[in-house]
């Protein structure tokens, strides 16, 4: 599904650059479950932004579905940004004095109508907010902001989730909760692709 071949990422700081990913190759499949690992700086987020498309290597190839993603043009670029990759993040990034029904429906855009509303409903049902549609961030827990994200990530139906630190700053109970809401994804089919420092999460 993914193929990275000799990625290399730099990023220029003044006169000098820092490498932040030199010659990476893996490959990922289908319905796989990965843990990206590593200690603070060695380049997990980099890797993860280049994968989701929101930046972009110096060299090396990226294969997503068998096309060379750099070869895709505008239109395939911001399909595969909206549609095939969902984005979970540790700091959630929700739109503050939004609901967490609006937030959800948000990736919707083009189709705002009850059809994307009664769908964020549901996946925000799903993932337990079902009593918390009109809630606002500030007005929910970081275990249930997490889950608002999560409910977002899904609402395209994009069939790839990449998780920063997903549960970076979360208590243990709501850790374990995201946990078990990504796992029940994976075992749908869904692939997820997670950065974490911890060994009982990668694990
Ligand atoms: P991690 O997620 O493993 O903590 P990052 O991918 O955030 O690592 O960073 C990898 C390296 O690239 C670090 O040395 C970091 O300082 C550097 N870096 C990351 N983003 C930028 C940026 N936008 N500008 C300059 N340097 C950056």
């Amino acid at each position: 599904m993914i193929q990275l071949s000799n990625i290399h990422k730099t990023y220029p700081m003044g006169s000098v650059s820092v490498p932040a990913l030199r010659e990476i190759s893996l490959t990922i499949e289908r319905g796989e479950f990965i843990a990206i690992m590593g200690p603070s700086g060695s380049g997990k987020s980099t890797l993860l932004h280049i994968l989701g498309r929101l930046d972009t290597p110096d060299s090396g190839s990226y294969k997503l579905f068998g096309k060379e993603v750099s070869q895709l043009n505008e239109d395939e670029l911001a399909f595969l940004r909206g549609k095939v990759f969902g984005f979970v993040f540790q700091q959630f990034h929700l739109l503050p004095r939004t609901t967490a029904l609006e937030n959800v429906a948000l990736p919707l855009l083009y189709h705002f109508n009850n059809n994307g509303t009664s769908k964020a409903r549901r996946l925000l049902e799903e993932v337990g907010l079902g009593a918390r549609l009109q809630h606002r961030p500030n007005e929910l827990s970081g275990g249930q902001q997490q889950k608002v994200a999560i409910a977002r990530a899904l609402i395209n139906d994009a069939p790839i989730i990449l998780a920063d630190e997903p549960t970076g700053n979360l208590d243990s109970a709501s850790e374990k909760e995201i946990m078990d809401i990504l796992s029940r994804l994976n075992e749908r089919g869904m692939s997820i692709i997670l950065i974490t420092h911890e060994a009982d999460i990668a694990k």
